[in-house]
């Protein structure tokens, strides 16, 4: 007899932390949902990041800041820069703290700063292609590596930090693919 009550015992509350555990999920159905995404996404980025490299390089790349038109932008590739350097990229000038957007799609690789760029970011975009933003004001606190960005995606601001602190505050944006390549002749305006 004993028995049988402790083995009914164990069954109700078996079947209380079931119905309990039931409603707990139903009622939560959507944060746990989102938990589960949160954790599988992260899983799915070297695929996605792989996926994005195997895509054609894109073909025209809107300006990456925000209000500045084609006309004032100038084709400094290949200039000469101190220390024998010859100037590796496209300078757009804009007032301090203007928005910089992603050229492209892609994915953050890197986050940092470095002695010539000040406080910088990488993007991987389709065909394998690295695009570099440099002078940054500061580089988006929301972003972290590995994270998807768009060209509406503000990566940045404008700033002139690193080696252009003596120089008006503007993007150094760069683009590599095997070597450092002029992302000038495939700039469009943005809108
Ligand atoms: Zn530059």
């Amino acid at each position: 007899m004993r028995k049988y009550i402790v083995v009914l015992t164990i069954a109700i509350i078996a079947l209380m932390v079931w119905i309990y555990t039931a409603v707990f999920a139903y009622i939560n159905y959507h944060n746990i949902k989102m938990q589960l995404v949160h954790m599988v996404d992260p899983l799915l980025v070297p695929y996605r990041m792989a996926v994005l490299q195997a895509q054609p390089a894109d073909t025209a790349l809107p300006v990456p800041v925000e209000g500045v038109r084609m006309r004032q932008i100038a084709d400094t590739w290949g200039d000469a820069r101190s220390g024998g350097r010859t100037h590796e990229g496209v300078d757009i000038f804009a007032k301090r703290g203007t928005p910089v957007y992603s050229a492209t799609e892609g994915y953050v690789v890197r986050i940092g700063t470095n002695r010539l760029g000040g406080n910088v970011i990488y993007i991987l975009g389709a065909g394998g292609r690295r695009y570099y933003y440099a002078h940054l004001h500061a580089v988006s606190p929301a972003l972290s590596v590995g994270d998807r960005v768009s060209t509406t995606t503000v990566i940045g601001l404008v700033g002139n930090t690193g080696n252009a602190s003596g120089t008006s505050p503007h993007l150094h944006f760069g683009m590599y693919q095997f070597g450092a390549q002029n992302p000038y002749p495939l700039l469009i305006d943005r809108i």
